[in-house]
């Protein structure tokens, strides 16, 4: 059976330099900012501004039936108020199915994507589960559509090769992608493309070199990076930050409720982020609002700081 055209694409170097940089936040609409997502959007674009970069948002609303309506405005005005400053437009996944279709194609061109009749409770009986919680998928309808099934989802044939990267908190990390998460979906069942498939696509497109985010995606990089290869765009360099849990070790979302941030008192809140992310202030250079804090925390920002776990606690005013 052929893996896809993985053995035919030029493999990515990933980007080593840090002389061209283009970071940016990615986050969900499908709540308020909390205090999860605000050290995501701080650590990405701390660490773009420190090396001249350049900072991007972009709004993951490709699974319209998870995003919450004003949700995209919100997260935007509560960035403002804390003095975050991006670069270009905020581009909008849902705006941007043209772009995904047309990937999606070269790869069903280049034999990559095979049609899946199976439904969830097929799926849920079949076994195994992936690194990351999910449904394992056992290859039932890779080699053919089982007679009279109609293809429900489309997913990606995933070849028997180990994808290894090099993070630059988490440190190296590696993963056997047929072992580990199987033929994944990149064309869902009710119409929508996946996230894996939509964020390589515009992260290519828009040229990202460096992606900041948090560790709770850490296993979906190297399906990324898969993606990445098989459609002939540069693997980014990565570094995932800790994820910030509350008191039960849940990560804070807005599933679990998380509080959203509060911009009345927008210093506190961002030295909050600041020493989540394990930085500290030099002595006689602690800043005392928040025109202070962006010149200062820009100049003593040291990725190598950030502790290099996938958790830690939030603080408590936060959770
Ligand atoms: N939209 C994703 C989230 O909010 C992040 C995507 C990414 O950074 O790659 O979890």
């Amino acid at each position: 059976m052929n893996a896809g055209n993985l053995e035919n694409t030029k493999p990515s170097s990933g980007v080593t330099a840090r002389s061209r940089y283009r970071g940016r936040f990615a986050p969900s609409p499908t709540g308020a900012l909390h205090f999860g997502s605000l050290v995501a959007a701080l650590g990405s674009c701390l660490d773009a501004r420190a090396n001249k970069g350049e900072w991007l948002v972009r709004m993951d609303d490709i699974d319209v039936p998870r995003c919450v309506p004003g949700a995209a405005e919100q997260i935007l005005d509560t960035l403002r108020a804390l003095g975050f400053v991006w670069d270009g437009e905020v581009v909008y996944q849902s705006r941007r199915t043209d772009a995904y279709r047309a990937a999606f194609e070269r790869l069903t061109e280049a034999g990559c994507i095979f049609p899946c009749a199976c439904t969830r409770r097929q799926l849920a009986s079949s076994g195994g589960t992936t690194i990351d919680g999910g449904q394992l998928y056992d290859g039932r309808c890779r080699d053919s559509l089982p007679p009279g099934e109609p293809p429900r989802a489309w997913r990606l044939r995933v070849p028997a090769a180990e994808i290894a990267f090099d993070d630059a908190i988490q440190g190296m990390l590696s993963q056997q992608l047929q072992r580990d998460v199987g033929d994944f979906v990149v064309l869902r069942a009710d119409g929508l493309f996946a996230y894996q498939l939509a964020v390589v696509v515009d992260d290519g497109e828009q040229g990202i070199s460096h992606i900041v985010r948090g560790a709770d995606l850490v296993d979906s990089t190297p399906r990324q990076v898969l993606l990445q290869q098989l459609l002939g765009l540069p693997t980014p360099w990565y570094a995932h930050l800790p994820v910030a849990i509350d008191g039960a070790g849940q990560k804070l979302s807005k599933q679990t409720l998380a509080t959203p941030i509060d911009v009345k008192q927008p210093l506190t809140t961002m030295m909050a982020a600041w020493s989540f992310l394990g930085q500290s202030w030099q002595q006689g250079h602690e800043p005392d609002s928040l025109e202070a804090f962006w010149p200062e925390a820009i100049r003593q920002w040291q990725i190598k700081r950030v502790p290099n776990q996938r958790q830690l606690s939030a603080p408590d005013y936060s959770r």
